[in-house]
């Protein structure tokens, strides 16, 4: 089904959750550098970047996901969508992206989640260490 949400960019909270920053670049009152953007998915780079590469892709319409823990049956489409885009920015040599890139979801406060509408991030560019910190 389609939801009127979809096509507007920035209309996209339908949940009683604070707004975020994010909130602010979809409805460009703000702005980013968008690398890629689909019906439901806006990817812009990250203002303070932790790779050559570093990349955030996030539903247009939270709806709910504020983290990943959040999640339920009802987004299962969108999640997909975003690995799927995920990976292909990975691939993207245009973007700073070489052999292979590390995608993480940082969930919740022991996560170290700081903005509170799900993100995926795509880190590239240089070669991950095999730990996390
Ligand atoms: P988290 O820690 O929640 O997983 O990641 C939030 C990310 O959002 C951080 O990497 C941070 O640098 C990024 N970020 C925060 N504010 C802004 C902003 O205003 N613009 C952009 N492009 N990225 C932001």
């Amino acid at each position: 089904t389609n939801h009127r949400w979809d096509s507007i960019r920035g209309a996209g909270v339908r949940d009683t959750a604070p707004s975020t920053i994010f909130d602010l670049i979809l409805n460009g009152s703000i702005p980013a550098t968008i690398v890629r953007e689909n019906e439901h998915i806006l990817a812009f780079k990250d203002i303070n970047p932790l790779a050559p590469a570093h990349i955030l892709l996030i539903p247009k319409d939270r709806n709910g996901l504020t983290s990943l823990r959040q999640s339920t049956e009802e987004h299962i489409h969108i999640l997909g969508q975003l690995l799927v885009m995920a990976g292909e920015i990975a691939k993207d040599t245009s973007l700073g992206f070489g052999d292979g890139a590390r995608i993480v979801i940082n969930d919740g406060k022991d996560g170290g989640q700081e903005v509170q509408h799900l993100h995926v991030h795509v880190l590239g560019g240089r070669q991950m260490e095999s730990t996390f910190g």
